[in-house]
């Protein structure tokens, strides 16, 4: 709340009293009873409850629900009940006091509603909101069970909407985008059409702030056209109206902003050509309802006898109302500068109810004393429109789902519980920000029920589950996936704890390795480690030797300092010879094949490294690769990197074979098939269950249908690898399954 430094109380006060006494008269000018009593005393409470807060815009708060209460009384013409709960609608979440003061102070029915108010802002409106499809209208049932809670709640969003240019810019994305998701078409759905064409143009006037600017201004400067069109082409009729002695008003109007540029939007077209800008409406006064049909089709005559009229938009909303009661007949016809124009005909009668909803509708049929009954049957109307099945909860949605956050997008897990996430947003962005462990789990997503790799991009709209891995870790190449700076934070996060927790291992084992050989550890023999293994620190080497990329012996401990003996590469199979140049030579023909050495090793060491680029294992054809500092990195045979090697050193490659088959090696394998259900359990049964094959790390990707996985897994040779692949494509659906590297 914002502190204002000058404020004059007394102005205050007069403020306070002018806005309720505004509230009172349009009350007393209704047509429902008199009962100013409660509303006073309610008035009274929740001014002294809120005595001292202000809004962020810096006005009392009490001009808030006094605000509310204008529009629940004006707006959507509600009683005495409602004025008096909108007036206490923060009472309960704001101020200290509770559901049981309420219901003390003006009984069971108002704090009811109050209590409704609370519980929904943090409910369906709130934070946490639950808008799943089949669940949205039963939710707006079993959490109101008094249908006004949801009309408060509506006029609580339109003066917050009204008054949202004193929240911050991110504030107002959030609160307009919900508005634009939620409230306008529930408004349509309640017939509430002024309140519902109001939201749409505010949320669009915070969404998309230079575009209602520029259509604003775009409407401002057609005006006077505009009108000469309109004088142009209302005079025939008017003089028609006029000779049929009627008493109506014929006017032009303009869509709404947000109207025009949803047209534009769709249809893809300029300003320019919405040839629908605006609508003729003509509004007739008659005092006998059974009157009213008759009269519309008569001017609809004269209408028509003077234009041609579009054959299909004829709208007869008099003979079978829309189910919010919407009475009135439409017709479009040839203008005289060539366009079509929409004339909408109605009753004034008819013209409340269209603004106004339900709320018109039974004020025009009361008798004394009968508001009660009336309000009641109404209230019953809409908690019938809720929970009718036509249109359906689909088409409800429809407009939910519409796109139109500039930055960002709603999607929604699996409980149907809406995340606000930033537009671009990936499926690991989303399992993230609901857990850090979903994230580091992550192997890949359903998008509404599909499955999508963990880096799909996700749209508004979306129902998104995250699916999980235990052998699944943190990727560095994550960083790329990962779009919001959540994301991100807790990504870096997970990949220093995940380094941290292989460091400490590699240090247990290296501690274990001493221990078992009966040596004392010292920083000398820490450096001696580090420096036979060519690696920069401490911390380097423990990561290694924990990530397998390291195995322990005891010619590491060498204490003379005598290094390593590499007599495991004896010789240089092209010594004295030409290296080959041709990169695209076969490489098994370029080494001198009659020469065949062991990759020895010595005293248990194997001092040489699997390149990361080809990870060949045990059985596969290979080379080795000296590197500048007397080190050899064994390659497969076919690795494409080793063929761009030999083009430039084709004289530091030494033939090698397998001589150790215990170690634990990594191989890449790639599965495709139709994905199914089950299918990826499957697959993760047999590598983890069944065979006991160690995964490291899993993608999975499916695109209309096919499921794409690849897979790495650490193996002692390429038998396992092959075995495996036969495993694997025995699984259902699976069509196949192959070593990639
Ligand atoms: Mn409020």
């Amino acid at each position: 709340m914002m502190q204002n430094s000058n404020i004059n109380p007394e102005e205050e006060n007069r403020m306070i009293d002018a806005a309720y006494q505004n509230l009172l008269n349009g009350y007393l000018s209704s047509n429902h009873r008199k009962k100013v009593e409660i509303i006073d005393r309610a008035f009274k409470f929740a001014r002294d409850a809120h005595q001292g807060i202000r809004r962020r815009s810096g006005e009392p708060y009490i001009m808030h629900p006094i605000a509310v209460a204008t529009i629940v009384s004006q707006e959507i013409g509600l009683g005495s009940t409602s004025i008096s709960a909108s007036l206490l609608h923060d009472v309960v979440e704001d101020t200290d006091y509770t559901v049981e003061d309420i219901k003390a102070q003006f009984g069971e029915k108002i704090a009811r509603i109050v209590d409704g108010l609370t519980k929904i802002s943090g409910g369906i409106f709130g934070d946490k909101a639950s808008v799943q499809a089949e669940n949205f209208r039963k939710l707006l049932l079993t959490m109101s069970e008094d249908v006004r809670v949801i009309l408060i709640k509506m006029a609580d969003r339109l003066h917050n909407m009204r008054t949202l240019s004193s929240m911050p810019p991110n504030k107002q994305y959030k609160i307009a985008g919900e508005t634009l998701y939620i409230y306008a078409p529930l408004a349509q759905r309640l017939g509430l059409y002024a309140i519902k064409t109001e939201l749409e143009d505010l949320s669009f006037k915070y969404n998309h702030p230079q575009e209602y600017e520029r259509i604003s201004s775009l409407i401002e400067a057609s005006e006077e056209q505009r009108n000469e069109l309109f004088a142009r082409f209302s005079a025939p009729i008017r003089e028609r109206l006029d000779n049929m002695g009627l008493d109506y008003t014929f006017t032009v109007r303009v869509k709404s902003c947000y109207s025009i540029w949803k047209k534009m939007q769709m249809k893809h077209i300029p300003f320019e050509e919405v040839y629908d800008l605006y609508a003729a409406r003509i509004v007739f006064q008659c005092d006998k309802e059974y009157d009213e049909k008759r009269l519309c089709w008569s001017i609809y005559d004269q209408i028509t006898e003077v234009y041609t009229k579009h054959p299909d938009r004829v709208r007869d909303w008099l003979t079978t109302p829309k189910v919010n009661k919407y009475q009135a007949l439409h017709v479009t016809v040839m203008g005289p500068d060539g366009n079509w124009v929409e004339v909408q005909i109605r009753s004034h009668r008819m013209d409340d109810i269209a603004e106004r909803g339900f709320a018109a509708h039974w004020k025009y049929k009361l008798g004394e004393g009968e508001e009660e009954k009336e309000l009641a049957k109404w209230l019953q109307t809409i908690t019938d429109i809720l929970k009718e099945p036509e249109p359906n909860a689909i088409d409800f949605l429809d407009t939910i789902k519409l796109n139109l956050f500039s930055s960002e997008i709603i999607v929604f897990t699996p409980k149907g519980e809406p995340m606000t996430m930033p537009k671009g947003a990936s499926v690991l962005d989303l399992a993230f920000a609901l857990h850090t462990d979903l994230g580091t789990h992550c192997i890949a997503g359903k998008v509404n029920h599909e499955l999508v790799p963990s880096s799909y991009k996700l749209n508004s709209g979306d129902q998104v589950e995250i699916i999980t891995s235990n052998t699944q870790y943190p990727q560095p190449e994550w960083m790329q996936v990962v779009v919001t700076a959540k994301g991100k934070a807790r990504l870096r996060q997970a990949l220093r704890h995940q380094r941290r927790l292989i460091i400490d291992k590699g240090e247990q084992r290296f501690m274990d390795f001493l221990a078992k050989h009966n040596i004392e550890f010292s920083n000398e023999i820490l450096s001696q480690a580090i420096s036979r293994q060519f690696v920069g620190s401490k911390d380097e080497l423990y990561f290694m030797i924990g990530n397998d990329e390291i195995q322990l012996n005891e010619a590491m401990l060498n204490k003379k300092g005598q290094g390593a003996r590499f007599n495991w590469w004896r010789r240089n199979p092209f010594k004295g010879k030409e290296a080959p140049k041709e990169t695209t030579q076969d490489l098994s023909q370029a080494i001198d094949t009659k020469m065949v050495y062991r990759l020895e090793t010595r005293d248990g060491v194997s001092n040489y490294r699997i390149a990361d680029c080809c990870h060949p294992i045990p059985g596969d054809d290979t080379v080795g690769f000296l590197t500048e500092d007397n080190k050899v990195v064994v390659h497969k045979m076919d690795c494409p990197m080793l063929a761009r090697l030999k083009a430039s050193y084709g004289s530091r490659l030494l033939e090698t074979q397998w001589e150790e088959y215990s170690d634990r090696f990594q191989a890449s394998i790639h599965i495709i098939g139709i994905d199914q259900k089950g299918i990826l359990q499957s697959i993760v049964n047999i590598i983890s269950t069944n065979m006991s094959i160690n995964m490291k790390k899993m993608s999975v990707t499916a695109d209309q249908g096919v499921f794409n996985c690849d897979l790495d897994v650490l193996v002692s040779d390429a038998t396992v690898v092959t075995n495996l692949c036969r495993e694997i494509k025995k699984v259902k659906g699976v069509t196949n399954a192959t070593r990639t590297n």
